[in-house]
């Protein structure tokens, strides 16, 4: 048996990011970057000013006499607009939020700080001392000429977008996005609208795994069951060979139908382990064709949890992402792991902050077939292998499948 980290290791070795394509940026959302973003100009790309107010020389707003300067209105400037002509000793300029400081000009005094008869007064009056850069937004404050602003690998979101936006990307270099195959398996195994019968159960593997991908970010193909025989597996396959990656569900522990081993096998190249965790003791790896195959355990927590732990990062590899793991934390588990596991155990729980740390409560039964026990669950407390005991109380690592909300 290998450990998670060794098996993580050997298929992420198999990966490699997809190609770029150009996206346009409205439609960027959710992608990775497939470059670094460099600015090609300052911004701002002109000093500007932060307030409505008025343009003047920082030195004529120095009381005289102990009274309050009175400068001389030559015209405005408006938010768009380049004044045409400069500010002079003596003399300001209205001036609006984000409209370029007119030339002359070294500082901005917001309207609330000056007296005027009208807003169209042809003078005002400076009702306190300003330093020169006062309210100025200085060219190249937010990001200058030749700056690395975004890195190759970062995701997109709403705040990347309007980064991208100000700098004037109008379509974006993206990776692609990965196409995966899902591929059920066994005899036992009907779809979702089909009554039960004796000896069948529903489909849920490929529903579960095709949201999972989904979240992940790439787009699933959900290609149905296969029956136990090789001809079927091989149909199923031919089809499957059309995505970057291929996930299948059952079919991987040692049983008499234990087929998908037997056609990686066949088509392409196969890595089988054992590895040393619970849920999912049996993960198949290896390539159909040129197109990898990551074959996850039946049970269908043993799906959801392998998934997290290797076919996540598989997917975020090849999306382009750098970072390829969820966060660890350290909990207190409220309830202890009643079970004690010689394999790594991955135990689901609901972690919440409470008195100013993360606490665990497991969520019940832990069988691997036991699906309500993935309900309400945000985390995967790690109990390390060798029959660590876990009591109530004791401090844990907890894997963040997502942050709770408050
Ligand atoms: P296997 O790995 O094929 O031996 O399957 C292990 C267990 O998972 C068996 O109890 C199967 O019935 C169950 N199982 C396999 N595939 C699915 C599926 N797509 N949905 C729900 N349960 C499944
Ligand atoms: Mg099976």
């Amino acid at each position: 048996m290998i450990s998670v980290e060794e098996a993580l290791e050997r298929i992420l070795a198999e990966i490699m990011p997809l190609d770029v394509v150009q996206v346009p940026l409205a439609e960027s959302l959710g992608h990775v970057l497939a470059q670094e973003v460099i600015a090609q100009e300052d911004m701002p790309p002109f000093a500007n000013s932060a307030m409505d107010g008025f343009a003047l020389l920082s030195k004529d707003s120095q009381p005289r006499g102990g009274q309050p300067p009175r400068l001389r209105v030559t015209g405005g400037v408006a938010a768009g607009y380049v004044a045409d002509h400069a500010v002079t000793g003596g003399t300001a300029m209205r001036i609006m939020t984000g409209a370029p400081v007119p030339p002359g000009a070294d500082a901005v005094i917001q309207v609330e700080l000056t007296r005027s008869d009208d807003p169209q007064s042809e003078w005002v009056e400076i009702l306190e001392a300003v330093a020169p850069g006062n309210n100025i937004r200085p060219a190249g404050e937010d990001m200058q000429h030749g700056q690395t602003i975004l890195e190759r690998g970062s995701e997109i979101g709403p705040w990347e977008i309007g980064i991208l936006a100000t700098l004037g990307w109008a379509t974006v270099p993206v990776v692609r996005r990965p196409h995966v195959a899902i591929l059920g398996t066994g005899d036992e195994v009907i779809d979702v609208d089909e009554p039960l019968q004796p000896g069948k159960i529903r489909n849920s593997n490929s529903y579960l795994l095709e949201a999972a991908v989904r979240r992940a970010g790439a787009v699933p193909h959900r290609l149905g069951v296969a029956r136990d025989t090789v001809e079927s597996l091989r149909e199923k396959f031919t089809e499957a060979m059309q995505s970057d990656l291929i996930i299948t569900s059952g079919g991987v522990s040692v049983g008499d139908f234990d087929l998908v081993k037997n056609i990686m096998t066949e088509q392409g190249a196969i890595n089988f382990w054992r590895i040393n965790m619970r849920p999912g003791k049996p993960v198949a790896f290896g390539h159909i064709g040129k197109v990898p195959l990551l074959g996850l355990p039946g049970n269908p927590v043993s799906a959801a949890v392998t998934f997290e732990l290797f076919g996540r990062p598989v997917i975020r590899k090849m999306s382009g992402y750098t970072r390829l793991l969820r966060p660890q934390i350290e909990v207190l588990v409220e309830d202890g792991v009643s079970d004690r596991a010689m394999r790594r155990h991955y135990v689901r729980a609901r972690v919440e902050w409470r008195d100013g740390r993360y606490v665990a409560h497991t969520t019940g039964n832990q069988g691997s077939n036991i699906m309500t026990s993935l309900l309400n669950a945000n985390a995967l407390v790690i109990v390390p292998e060798g029959g660590v005991e876990v009591r109530p109380g004791d401090t844990a690592k907890a894997m963040m499948l997502e942050w709770p909300e408050v």
